[in-house]
C-alpha cells in the first residue's frame, strides 16, 4: 500500500510532477523557478523527460542532477532505449546511480522515423521497456516507473496489448506505472478497472496534462495516443489569440478533472507541467497539499 501523502489535510494525496529540459535560457529560468515553487509541497519525486532518441542526454543529466543537489525533492530520469547500444545505456544507469539517483522512469522511446513508423530496435541495444526494465534491475536497484496508455498506444493493436506490455514491465520490475494524458475520465478508470481485473496491484497514476495551448496540446495528443473530445475542442474554440480566457478555462477544465477523478477514488496524480508552477500549485492547493508554512501559520 502507498502510503499517504504527509501534508494534505486528510492526508489523502500523493503528487509528482513532470519537467522538460528548457532549449534557452529564458525557458532555463521559467523551469527553475517553477521547482522552486513547486518543491514546498513536497511531491513524492519530480521527472525529467528525456528528448526523442536520447537527444537531450547530457541535459537531463545535468536538471536531474542539481534537482538532487539544490532541492529537497528526489528525481526520476527518463530514459530510452531505443536509439542506443545496451552499453552507452547500462553507462547512463551506472552514472545515475552513482551520483544518487534513485529511480528512473524507463521508456522504449519513438521509432526514429518518428510516431507511426515501424519500430526497428538498435542491433546492439534494449530491445523493448521491458528489457530496459530488467537490464536497469540488473545494474542496480533503482526504483522503476514506467508509462502506460489508457487509450492504447498508437502501435498498440488493442487494450489487452497495452495491458500485457504493461504486465511485462511489472514482471521485470516496475512498481509504478504513469499514464498517457487523457480528458475522458472514464477512459482512465475502464483502464484501471481492466488493468487491475488482470491482477495488476500496482499503482496506475493518472497523468494530468493542463491545456496551456489547446493547438499545440491537440497536435501533441494526436501522435501520443490520446483523444481530444469534441467538446474540449469547443471550450478553447475561438480563444487562440485570448490568452487570458484561455487560460481561465484551461485550470476550470484540468480542476474539473482532477476533482472528478478524486471523486471516483483516486488519490495519486502526476502533473505534466510544462515547466509551469501556476496551474499545478493553484490544484494542489485544493486538493489541500499546501507548504508547511502556511499549515504552520493556519
Ligand atoms: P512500451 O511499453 O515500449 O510499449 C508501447 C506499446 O507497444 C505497448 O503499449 C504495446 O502495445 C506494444 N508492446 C510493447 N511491448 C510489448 C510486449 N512485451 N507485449 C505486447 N505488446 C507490447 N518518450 C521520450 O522519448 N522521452 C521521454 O522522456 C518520454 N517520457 C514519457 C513518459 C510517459 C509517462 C509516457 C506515457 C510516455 C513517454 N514517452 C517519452 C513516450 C514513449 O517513449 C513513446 O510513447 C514510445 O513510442 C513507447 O515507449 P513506451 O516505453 O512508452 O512504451
Amino acid at each position: 500500500i502507498e502510503p499517504r501523502h504527509p501534508l494534505s489535510p486528510k492526508g489523502e494525496f500523493v503528487i509528482s510532477y513532470e519537467f522538460f529540459p528548457p532549449k534557452t535560457p529564458e525557458m532555463e529560468t521559467q523551469l527553475w523557478a517553477s521547482v522552486k515553487r513547486l518543491e514546498p509541497l513536497h511531491p513524492r519525486f519530480v521527472s525529467v523527460t528525456y528528448g526523442a532518441g536520447g537527444t537531450t542526454r547530457e541535459r537531463t543529466h545535468a536538471i536531474v542532477l542539481r534537482i538532487a543537489r539544490e532541492t529537497g525533492m528526489k528525481p526520476a530520469a527518463h530514459l530510452t532505449c531505443v536509439a542506443s547500444t545496451r552499453e552507452e545505456t547500462d553507462r547512463i544507469i551506472r552514472a545515475y546511480w552513482e551520483a544518487g539517483v534513485r529511480h528512473i522512469v524507463a521508456l522504449r522511446g519513438d521509432p526514429p522515423g518518428g510516431v507511426g513508423s515501424p519500430f526497428m530496435p538498435h542491433p546492439l541495444g534494449y530491445p523493448s521497456s521491458s528489457h530496459l526494465v530488467r537490464g536497469i534491475k540488473a545494474i542496480a536497484d533503482f526504483e522503476i516507473s514506467v508509462s502506460t496508455y489508457p487509450e492504447g498506444h498508437p502501435e498498440s493493436r488493442s487494450i489487452d496489448q497495452d495491458i500485457d506490455a504493461l504486465k511485462a514491465k511489472i514482471d521485470c520490475g516496475a512498481t509504478r506505472a504513469i499514464t498517457q494524458f487523457f480528458f475522458e475520465n472514464e477512459v482512465y478508470l475502464r483502464f484501471l478497472e481492466r488493468a487491475r481485473a488482470r491482477g495488476i496491484t500496482i499503482p496506475i497514476v493518472p497523468g494530468i496534462m493542463p491545456v496551456r495551448n489547446f493547438k499545440q496540446v491537440s497536435g501533441f495528443a494526436k501522435k501520443a495516443g490520446a483523444s481530444v473530445p469534441a467538446w474540449l475542442a469547443d471550450r478553447f474554440e475561438g480563444l487562440e489569440n485570448d490568452q487570458e480566457t484561455h487560460a481561465i478555462v484551461a485550470a476550470a477544465t484540468v480542476v474539473e478533472q482532477v476533482m472528478d477523478l478524486v471523486k471516483n477514488g483516486v488519490n495519486e496524480f502526476h502533473f505534466y507541467t510544462n515547466n509551469r508552477a501556476d496551474l499545478v500549485f493553484g490544484i494542489c492547493h485544493l486538493l489541500g497539499v499546501r507548504p508547511v508554512r502556511e499549515k504552520v501559520e493556519a
